[in-house]
């Protein structure tokens, strides 16, 4: 089946074809480095990641490049507002290039804690200026800009289309409209391309250009970048929501009106919010939560992981410590059940194909799996095909694991294998708990001896002493789950 996305671009569910056939250059926007991640940023790379996930298992070749912001970012999209940069270094008593060094530092700490696979490529704003000037220069040679103010422009009353992705309307983006904040702009909606002389004389870090010293406006950087590295037209590119009406409308405008090229990229991808029950969580306003938050509050980062999933990512999402916590009984019970799976499968000394072949995480040929396990797996792909439903793809997940009659070993082979791109670390998961000794480790030994004991009774028919052992089980909301190759158990849910 054909891989579908939901393009914001048109508003609907379209198949994917690649500029290229088989490859997909992806571009996602990359975090601007003046403070930690927050979660809801978190929310936005792990859909990069399930999205770059997906399509390798579906067989494309993907080329992920994303960004790191650490010049240019204003605290409003539209130039209003402190530049965030230099407004953070200067509170910690750091210099621009090390405060960025630092987050950047951190944001990859978040998201390998998170298991999000690292782009292809990662590259820094403040390291392609001379790509920026060149893109510009491009700009301003087809008819785009004007200077006014020291601040080179882009007038978008030059091109027509401006507003597309965000359905805005050139009358109320025109001239009429001005914000009073930048007196230099022709229409209110107008951005800055090149700072020179503005409200920032003391601007941290500043380059020669053709336009005089300064620095570049926010958008530019993914223009310059994702054309460096992806070409003029290329096939995804992701934020946000709140990059659909400035960040994103701004850069489609400044690569075409650069190129000529239409479309510049064939598909956007937006990712709602994470909202908290107090409304949005804002990483200006300084109070937002961190992952480590949630680590101090005792959660694994694969919990906040597991919750996202959880959740389609065009849908807003609700944070709250219950739903967390939801999520991280769930993620125990997922590693339990396959843990018990794990140790039914070693006592019953299965080999199959299957297993022959797990070390590598490749699932064997459809031929080679039983009926149910092929239709989950099928209904899997298909879920994450539809435009990365990991509610769905979780469901299925699940059902697998539920699923009785299908050969231990071939579930355990095909569940490894979904967690290819749901990555909660299940392997690993599971030698963790073999070798521990907390709390759940403890539990499945207790439950693993009784399970044995229940196996004894029944083959020396005291069933009476076989039933007790699977009641007393129940009271403690475990579950027994005789199948074809042996018990197994789960929690109840
Ligand atoms: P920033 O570091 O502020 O440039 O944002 C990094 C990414 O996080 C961007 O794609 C934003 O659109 C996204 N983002 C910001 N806030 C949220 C939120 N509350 N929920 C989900 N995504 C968000
Ligand atoms: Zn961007």
């Amino acid at each position: 089946m054909a891989f579908t996305l939901y393009n914001t671009m048109g508003r609907e569910l379209q198949p994917l074809e690649p500029v290229n056939p088989g490859k997909i250059g992806f571009y996602g926007c990359g975090p601007t480095v003046y403070n930690y991640a927050h979660i809801g940023n978190l929310r936005a790379y792990v859909l990069h990641d399930i999205l770059v996930r997906s399509l390798r298992r579906s067989g494309f070749e993907v080329n992920h490049v994303m960004n790191i912001t650490d010049v240019g970012h204003l605290s409003g999209d539209n130039d209003e507002g402190d530049d965030k940069m230099l407004k953070s270094a200067g509170e910690r008593g750091k210099s621009v290039l090390e405060l960025a060094d630092f987050y950047t530092k951190a944001f990859f700490a978040d998201t390998e804690r998170m298991n999000i696979t690292r782009p292809s490529l990662v590259c820094r704003a403040t390291e392609h200026i001379d790509d920026m000037i060149a893109l510009i220069q491009r700009i301003e040679a087809a008819g785009f800009t004007y200077s006014a103010g020291g601040n080179l422009y882009f007038d978008i009353s030059k091109f027509p289309s401006y507003g597309d992705l965000a359905r805005l309307r050139m009358e109320d983006l025109k001239a009429g409209a001005r914000t009073g904040v930048d007196e230099n702009k022709r229409n209110h909606a107008d951005f800055v391309l090149w700072f020179t002389r503005s409200k920032f004389e003391n601007q941290a870090l500043i380059w020669d250009s053709p336009w005089g010293r300064g620095y570049p406006g926010w958008h530019i950087e993914c223009s310059a970048m994702s054309i460096k590295y992806l070409g003029e037209q290329f096939d995804i590119h992701a934020g946000g929501i709140d990059h659909i009406p400035i960040h994103h409308t701004n850069e489609i405008a400044q690569s075409e009106a650069a190129t000529g090229k239409h479309p510049w990229v064939k598909y956007w991808i937006h990712n709602e919010f994470l909202v908290l029950d107090k409304g949005k969580m804002s990483k200006s306003s300084g109070s937002f939560l961190t992952l480590q938050s949630l680590v101090d509050r005792g959660y694994d980062p694969l919990d906040y992981r597991y919750f996202l999933l959880g959740g389609h990512y065009r849908s807003q999402l609700q944070f709250s410590w219950e739903s967390l916590e939801g999520a991280k009984n769930a993620r125990r019970s997922l590693t339990e059940r396959v843990l018990s799976l794990a140790n039914l499968e070693k006592s019953t000394g299965q080999k199959t194909k299957c297993s022959a072949e797990r070390a590598g995480g490749i699932l064997p040929s459809p031929k080679d799996l039983s009926e149910p396990v092929k239709e989950r797996t099928d209904r899997f792909n298909t879920a994450l095909e539809e435009d990365l439903s990991t509610p769905r793809a979780l469901a299925e997940l699940w059902g697998l694991l539920r699923d009785n009659s299908a050969p231990v070993s071939e579930v355990l082979c095909a569940v490894f294998d979904m967690d290819r791109v749901l990555g909660l670390k299940l392997e690993e998961g599971i030698a963790e708990k073999k070798g521990g000794t907390g709390e759940d480790e403890a539990l499945a030994a207790e439950i693993e001896g009784l399970i044995a004991e229940r196996a004894a009774a029944k083959k020396a028919k005291d069933f009476a002493r076989a039933d007790s052992i699977r009641t007393r089980l129940r009271e403690r909301g475990i579950l027994l789950e005789d199948s074809p190759s042996g018990t197994s158990w789960r929690r109840e849910s």
